[in-house]
């Protein structure tokens, strides 16, 4: 279960007549503690909204908020006026209509079998991504009476999810005269991290086409980076995910979203090894000269990535110890991970200290960098043993 499924029964006030919930177990406990600072989530969906105005700011809120936690994560964005969610699967719909009764929520990848009258229950909508997919909706609207809306995804390049635009001309004509319930036509960009990038252009040009098919249908094509595209990208909703929990949504250029997320871990020991020791499973890093290290209780079993380990040949992540950048030695192994302290005077860290490895600094962008991925997985990998607190919340 994820601890950040049940908002927590108690609300300390915090500073500044701010509110703190927290999820997990207890802080003192837990190998390391995740901060989501809920302001900050809701500062970037405005700032989002304001770049795509007048076009509607949804959210998309998958992968358990990208990690973040869909309870408190969808409760702050709805609070603050977001209207339309998106997520990948009915359970997530599920979780997140216990918080938000009257939103319209998307799930993103459309309709298994047999699953429409489930979706009736919690008011949920697919994205139809298929010609049997939208049969089979039919037939369930139709034998039911059903009209709680369903998105319709057209594929203008992804060639993953959605009709293809020829097919989109064939059914517009139907869905456009009978009372079909499709509240909402969608594709998805394949580049848009990467404005230059000649699909971008082509994806916008076709879509537009298939718009003009679905007059009086709200359209949607922009996710987080996509809002940067421009006005042609944005049509009447926009849909971003990422970008809300801080990832850069203009690789390259300054970030305009705040950080999100910290995540710090516990020292649970420190250690002397002496020159020419090594630490960690494989031995791949060696002391050059004497060296303090302390053991902290976040590893790879808590979404911390193998690939973040420091060798003798290549410098793995960093974290900050005591105020000062330092950097891990060793292998990172399943519950733990190592940092060179030899830099810190002797007495500047202790048993049961937190050290950061989100935050002050070093950020997700930045971490997914160094582990050969995007912010993305680094998010949606963020461990199940944490302490949470969601601040501002
Ligand atoms: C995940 C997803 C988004 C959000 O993308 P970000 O890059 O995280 O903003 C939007 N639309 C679809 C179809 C998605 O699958």
């Amino acid at each position: 279960m994820a601890q950040a499924d049940t908002l927590p029964e108690t609300a300390a006030p915090a500073e500044r007549g701010a509110t703190e919930t927290t999820a997990g177990p207890p802080a003192a406990q837990a190998g390391g503690i995740l901060t989501v600072d809920l302001a900050a989530l809701v500062e970037n969906w405005r700032r989002l909204g304001r770049q795509a105005t007048p076009a509607e700011c949804a959210a998309v809120i998958k992968a358990d908020g990208y990690g973040c936690g869909i309870a408190p994560v969808g409760t702050a964005l709805a609070r603050a006026g977001c209207k339309t969610f998106f997520v990948a699967d009915l359970d997530e719909a599920r979780r997140l209509r216990a918080v938000v009764p009257d939103h319209a929520i998307y799930v993103l990848n459309g309709l298994l079998p047999n699953t429409a009258p489930a979706f009736a229950a919690i008011k949920a909508r697919p994205v139809i991504g298929s010609l049997v997919e939208l049969a089979e909706w039919d037939a369930f609207c139709a034998g039911s009476g059903w009209q709680g809306g369903a998105a319709l995804h057209v594929d203008t390049g992804m060639n993953r999810l959605g009709i293809s635009p020829d097919e989109a001309a064939a059914v517009a004509p139907r869905i456009r005269t009978e009372n079909h319930g499709i509240t909402l036509l969608i594709s998805h960009l394949v580049c848009a991290q990467e404005p230059p990038h000649p699909l971008n252009a082509k994806q916008i040009a076709l879509f537009r086409e298939v718009r003009m098919l679905y007059r009086g249908i709200p359209a949607s094509l922009a996710n987080s980076s996509g809002i940067f595209l421009g006005s042609a990208a944005h049509c009447d909703l926009v849909r971003p995910g990422a970008a809300l929990y801080g990832v850069n949504p203009t690789p390259g250029r300054a970030n305009p979203m705040q950080p999100v997320v910290t995540l710090q871990g516990h020292v649970a020991l420190i250690r002397s090894v002496p020159k020419g020791g090594s630490v960690g499973y494989d031995a791949v890093w060696t002391a050059r000269h004497a060296s303090r290290i302390a053991v902290v209780a976040v590893g790879y079993g808590d979404g911390w990535p193998r690939a973040l380990s420091a060798s003798d040949q290549a410098p793995g992540a960093d974290a900050i110890v005591a105020g000062t950048r330092c950097p891990l030695a060793g292998r990172i192994s399943m519950d733990l991970l190592a940092i060179d302290i030899s830099a810190l005077p002797d007495k500047a860290v202790h048993r049961g200290d937190l050290v950061t490895l989100i935050g002050d600094g070093i950020t997700v962008d930045a971490v997914a960098n160094v582990a050969g991925t995007i912010g993305y997985e680094i998010l949606t990998s963020l461990g199940r043993r944490y302490h949470r607190v969601y601040r501002n919340a």
